[in-house]
């Protein structure tokens, strides 16, 4: 199953920027969690895993867009760890599958396709008894894989922190990887999260709960920056491109441009605007995710340097 600790790196970039103020920013390198199961979904993934198989469960059933990094990560953790694995999809099937979906499949996993009208009731008991009747018995991971287990996972991000930061910073889709940040850092430091869906402070619920669900606490210590989700998800500008291939070139840092490539754009334009006092040390979160940029440059035209 899943090894015990995992331990990543975290690297100092000095981007321009920064010198001004005299602000350092690391970047925890979670991308390199595992070479397939990628940054935040292992962790998530991990103790949902570990669960499914206590509890004796042979499939796995979970949710997701058609470029999903969920989906991706639990089609390859289930391959590697004995579970069929049943991918429900937003969307009719398309005639050519994108890298995401062909990977899912190669890696064993049924893809069930639902319209995007079906896809929203995919909470109600209804549709999953449909499912039920369908592929019997699974172990159902939400969309993003965002439940108490997954916090539990994303704890183990903070327990491998090399040092204590002012600041931690994260790109957030569900949330959930945040919610554990948060529950792991118990008060400590400052989070700062950055939505990557348009009108993203409908988080703010859903993180409280998370953390509530898990160890009934409340916490003050983190706030969402919502001014950088770029027109939406995986909506993109020409800034955002720019920066994305900069950091690579300039910094031997790979960015994806729907999570990671967008929080850093915000972290980096934030210290431009001043938001952060001087010499504070910044702990930017590389969720990983870059299994997505074949699907985006085959949508958008190469776009992103590889
Ligand atoms: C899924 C994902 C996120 C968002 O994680 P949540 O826990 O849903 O907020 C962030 N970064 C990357 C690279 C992801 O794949």
């Amino acid at each position: 199953m899943f090894s015990k600790k995992i331990h990543t790196p975290t690297i100092e970039i000095k981007p321009r920027e920064l010198k001004k103020h005299n602000i350092r920013l690391f970047i925890k390198r979670d991308d390199l969690t595992d070479p397939v199961i990628s940054g935040n979904k292992y962790r998530k993934l991990k103790y949902n895993l570990i669960s499914a198989q206590k509890q004796g469960y042979k499939t796995l059933l979970t949710f997701g867009g058609a470029y999903s990094n969920h989906i991706h990560a639990a089609a390859s953790a289930g391959s590697r760890f004995g579970f069929k694995t049943i991918g429900v999809i937003r969307g009719e099937r398309p005639k050519k599958l994108n890298p995401t979906l062909v990977d899912a499949e190669l890696f064993g996993m049924e893809l069930h396709f639902v319209s995007r009208t079906a896809y929203r009731e995919k909470k109600d008991p209804g549709f999953i008894e449909d499912l039920n009747k369908k592929y019997g018995d699974f172990f159902l991971v939400p969309e993003g894989g965002s439940n108490p287990l997954a916090v539990k996972g994303c704890i183990e991000i903070v327990d491998d922190f090399d040092d204590t930061y002012d600041y931690v910073t994260l790109a957030c889709g569900t949330g959930g990887t945040l919610a554990g940040i948060v529950a792991g850092l118990n008060g400590k430091s400052r989070v700062l999260g950055f939505p990557v869906l348009k009108g993203g402070s409908f988080l703010y619920d859903d993180i409280s709960n998370l953390i509530r669900q898990f160890n009934g606490k409340e916490y003050d210590n983190w706030l969402l920056s919502t001014q950088y989700h770029f027109g939406g998800y995986a909506k993109y500008n020409w800034d955002l491109i720019k920066f994305i291939n900069y950091i690579h070139i300039k910094h031997k840092l790979r960015l994806d441009p729907v999570y990671t490539g967008k929080m850093l754009f915000g972290v980096c334009d934030l210290v431009h605007h001043g938001y952060f006092p001087d010499n504070s040390k910044i702990l930017a979160i590389h969720t990983g995710g870059l299994q997505g940029i074949r699907g985006f440059n085959q949508r958008f035209g190469s776009l992103i340097r590889v």
